[in-house]
């Protein structure tokens, strides 16, 4: 049976993973119908990669800052206006801040700064853009669950992992991010919960220690490797990866 072409969206789609998901799914992830690249800034010179890229009328620049929900509204509806009857078939809620803070010197401003960008955008996103992604499952012949037909992905990191924070906040002393991911983590596998009768899977990847701005220059491996492998996991994934922590190779992870 021949693909139905898909619609995609990506947020923190200017720079680092994002942009480099927009890239490789351009070429990887055919037949597409519109890739939905959203950022907060769209005119900004750190959106100047992304508007290069979108000389190719498949990627539709969008406003949304993941941080205000009157601006995921806002991109919801703009979105709709695009999609038409058509459904979204895959979001990647990829947008997230981190702050390097220990516990000791976290303030109330930067648990509220990392929690709504990292944990309530992605709530949010997913609430606003339910049915679009519902229309799609619906109108998909395929059996399932699929990237492919309805899915949301949630990029979290190991450092959301409850089980290894002993070992790994000595390293990557960043409480409010650690806190807002593993808030992250619960509201994927509650949404995963609700949405089973949809099928539309739902679920969260580690994308390794990658060298971006937010990794730093001693990550592991490089944005081109990060995402690559993220796309292969993604493009196999079915029913059973409903509601999981798998990193970039597709091991599970701890929570
Ligand atoms: P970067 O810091 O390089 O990029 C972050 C992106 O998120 C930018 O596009 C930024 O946009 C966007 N963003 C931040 N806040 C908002 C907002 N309020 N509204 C819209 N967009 C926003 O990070 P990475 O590319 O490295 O990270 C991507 C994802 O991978 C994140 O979820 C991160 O937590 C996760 N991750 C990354 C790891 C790494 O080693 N790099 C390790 C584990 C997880 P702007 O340019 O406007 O700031």
């Amino acid at each position: 049976m021949a693909c139905k072409p898909i619609n995609v969206l990506i947020t923190g789609a200017n720079r680092g993973l994002g942009l480099e998901m927009v890239k490789q799914i351009m070429k990887t992830q055919r037949p597409l119908s519109m890739v939905f690249a959203c950022c907060r800034d769209p005119d900004g010179e750190k959106a100047q990669g992304l508007r290069e890229l979108a000389v190719d009328n498949i990627i539709k620049i969008i406003r949304m800052d993941v941080a205000d929900p009157k601006s995921i509204k806002e991109a919801a509806s703009q979105v709709g206006s695009l999609l038409g009857q058509s459904g979204l078939n895959l979001i990647i809620n990829n947008a997230a801040v981190a702050l390097p803070s220990t516990f000791s010197a976290t303030t109330p401003e930067q648990m509220h700064d990392c929690y709504r960008t990292n944990a309530v955008g992605p709530t949010c996103i997913i609430q606003e853009f339910l049915p679009y992604l519902r229309t799609a499952a619906k109108d998909s012949e395929m059996p399932g669950m699929s990237i492919r037909k309805a899915a949301v992905v949630n990029i979290s990191t190991f450092v959301s992992s409850i089980g290894l924070a002993k070992d790994t906040y000595k390293k990557f002393p960043c409480l409010p991010y650690r806190a807002s991911k593993a808030a992250l983590n619960m509201m994927v596998v509650c949404a995963s919960v609700d949405l089973q009768q949809d099928e539309i899977l739902c679920m969260l990847l580690h994308p390794g220690w990658v060298r971006t701005d937010m990794g730093g220059p001693n990550g592991e491996i490089d944005p081109q490797e990060s995402v690559q492998s993220m796309l292969e996991v993604m493009s196999s994934m079915t029913e059973k990866h409903h509601g999981k922590l798998l990193d970039y190779k597709g091991k599970s992870m701890p929570w």
